[in-house]
């Protein structure tokens, strides 16, 4: 707007200026057209006059004999200086009384433009004359007209322009109000929540109501924050977990062997149960460095699949084997419901998996119960099922099982040989084999656990 005003105030002049010259042109060519008309009578020539002569010019209209055939009120009013004596070429003339002058000037210099001063306004005025020849007279068009936009003109155009730039100012501050609002407001917030959450607090919420595209960001970040929370949680747990983990055997170890050295050295009985204490203990540290080692490069894509073609159900007999030991110790009423079927996987792996699956039933059984393991072969995968009556996973902890070190039970009661790793070696390996898994488990009724291996990769080789 300031712009604009500064334009108006530098440009209206040479503006104003150019058009009084183009309308005298105009307004000259136009008459000129009529009058070289055959059978032109006075009333034709007054009446188009009066629409082609508009606002802001006086004219007069002289024949040969220098008789007015048009003169009007006119609408300049008292700034016309057709009616006043004004110097031209050195001499004082008065155009209404005396036209002999002005048109003898015409006929020497046709058309005869000249500028000159109001004396009442000190406005420039632009006199314009020219003589028109026709076939059966000669006519004079004297017009006059000021070439510098009169006070009340500028008035006029400056009262507009206020009220416009109210008016556009008034308009810029609703709509940066409402950008404000919708734009800058959301981003400032997520900026702010940003900060807390570089800072580690992961209760930042970046949630905004604004259009869709902040939104989405929003919801993105919001998620990041989430996994990133769930990542430092994990994190915290891995640490406790793991130094818990090391340190109780550790102290065990240390305890028995002391144990020996002072006490049961010479009893043969007692050294050896403690001694088995000791070996127990090396045995689950074995197991959690190479769970962790095992877990992280199977993460890392460190180990190749070795694929073969193998048969599911023997692999599943053998791991059964493997526990008959803790079946049989537990009286666990094992139901196997098993197809025949082959795979194109890696068997080793693949039976860890089940031997995990397997393992967890029975741990995370009473005695006396049930456990079902169900192998459905069809067109396109295999399912294994591992079905249990046991203690059941919570709601809200069945998400978190596959992660590492996660144990429901946090209390570290640590039974030997449960590193929290088993399901996350587990998922890693279904991964590599681009299985699906999953598990459906109820608090107090007991899970499912289950995997498909798809058959693709038997018809690719
Ligand atoms: P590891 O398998 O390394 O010896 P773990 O059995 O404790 O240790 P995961 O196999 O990863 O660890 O299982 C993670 C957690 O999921 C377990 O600690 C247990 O709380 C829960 N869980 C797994 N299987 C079952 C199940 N069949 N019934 C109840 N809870 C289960
Ligand atoms: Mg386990």
């Amino acid at each position: 707007m300031l712009l604009l005003g500064f334009l108006l105030v530098v440009l209206i002049k040479p503006y104003y200026r150019n058009d009084r010259i183009k309308t005298i042109d105009m307004i000259s060519h136009t008459m000129e057209s009529l009058l070289l008309k055959d059978n032109v009578e006075k009333r034709d020539i007054e009446s188009a006059a009066r629409t082609v002569i508009g606002n802001n010019v006086c004219a007069i209209i002289y024949n040969e004999n220098g008789s007015n055939i048009y003169y009007p009120p006119d609408s300049l009013g008292q700034l016309c200086m057709l009616d006043k004596n004004i110097t031209i070429n050195d001499e004082i003339c008065n155009i209404r009384d005396n036209p002999t002058k002005i048109i003898e000037i015409i006929k020497n210099e046709n058309p005869f433009y000249m500028t000159l001063n109001s004396q009442y306004t000190d406005i420039e005025m632009l006199l314009y004359g020219k003589q028109i020849k026709t076939n059966l007279a000669n006519y004079y068009l004297i017009l006059n007209t000021p070439l510098e936009p009169i006070e009340s003109y500028i008035d006029f155009i400056m009262n507009q322009y206020v009220y416009i730039a109210v008016i556009v100012v008034f308009i810029a501050l609703v709509v940066a109000f409402f950008l404000a609002k919708n734009i800058s407001q959301p981003i400032i917030k997520m900026k702010n929540e940003a900060h807390k959450l570089a800072q580690g607090n992961y209760d930042a919420k970046f949630e905004t109501d604004s259009f869709s595209e902040i939104n989405d960001l929003a919801s993105t970040l919001d998620d990041a924050t989430e996994k990133l929370s769930k990542v430092n949680d994990l994190r915290k747990d891995l640490v406790a977990n793991v130094s818990h983990d090391i340190k109780t055997p550790l102290t065990m170890i240390k305890a028995y062997a002391e144990m020996i050295k002072d006490i049961s050295g010479e009893d043969p009985i007692k050294r050896n149960e403690h001694l088995d204490v000791i070996i127990k203990e090396t045995e689950y540290l074995d197991k959690l460095v190479s769970d962790m080692s095992q877990l992280s490069k199977l993460q890392s894509g460190v180990i190749e699949l070795s694929r073969d073609n193998f048969d599911l159900k023997e692999c599943i007999n053998k791991v059964v084997l493997l526990l008959s030991h803790v079946i049989n110790e537990k009286h666990i009423d094992l139901k196997l419901d098993l197809d025949d079927c082959f795979v194109y996987a890696d068997e080793i792996k693949i039976s860890q998996v089940i031997y995990n699956f397997l393992s967890n039933a029975l741990k995370y059984s009473d005695d006396n119960s049930t456990i079902e393991i169900k192998l459905r072969n069809s067109e396109d995968n295999a399912r294994v099922e591992v079905n249990d009556n046991g203690s059941g996973i919570s709601k809200e902890a069945l998400p978190y099982i596959w992660d590492r070190y996660y144990k429901v039970d946090k209390n570290f009661n640590r039974t030997v040989n449960s590193t929290g790793l088993g399901l996350a070696i587990a998922k890693a390996i279904l991964e590599a084999h681009e299985a699906a898994y999953g598990v459906e488990s109820e608090l107090g009724k007991g899970s499912s656990f289950w995997f498909e291996l798809s058959k693709d990769y038997e018809e690719e080789r």
